[in-house]
């Protein structure tokens, strides 16, 4: 399987286990300072697929891993540290850089960022993963590398 810019890898899930394996594969093609930005509405199922790529890199349980949605940042340590970011509740991209978060996007981790949109621009490639609700339980999960601006 292969990640590039010109045609996104696509799967159609029926259940949240599913999505939890999608996770788990796309951990796999992910290496160090990689930024996975998901985007799609709430309760599409970003948090779901951040499990199954925690699951994939740490084997941590997913029960553990949870919305960072009042903290705007979970760190999940192992060989390769996650750092899961929920920005839904973030007022702006200044509070962002303020806050120093960016620093996380140049550290030897892979950062998983729900809604993106409220970072700047970036200046570096990211996995841009995004879920699109078909049903209550049928998901569309469109993964693309995307370039610099
Ligand atoms: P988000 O982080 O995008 O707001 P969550 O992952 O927290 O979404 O929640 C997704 C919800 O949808 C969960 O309650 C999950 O059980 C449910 N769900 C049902 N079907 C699926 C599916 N195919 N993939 C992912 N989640 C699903
Ligand atoms: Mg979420």
């Amino acid at each position: 399987m292969i990640l590039n810019s010109s045609s996104p890898l696509v799967f159609f899930t029926k259940t949240s286990e599913e999505t939890l394996e999608i996770g788990k594969t796309i951990s796999q093609l992910l290496k160090p300072k990689d930024v996975v930005c998901l985007t799609g509405d709430l309760g599409a199922g970003k948090t779901t697929l951040v499990k199954g790529i925690a699951k994939g890199l740490i084997e941590i349980n997913p029960e553990e891993i949870t919305s960072p949605t009042f903290t705007y940042l979970h760190i999940y340590s192992g060989p390769v540290p996650l750092y899961h970011f929920d920005l839904y509740r973030l007022p702006s991209c200044n509070d962002f850089l303020e806050s120093g978060f960016h620093e996380f996007f140049y550290q030897e981790g892979i950062c998983c960022v729900e809604w993106p949109d409220k970072l700047p621009p970036l200046l570096f490639q990211k996995i841009a993963v995004h879920i699109d609700y078909l049903s209550s339980n049928e998901r569309k999960i469109s993964i693309r590398k995307e370039y610099a601006i």
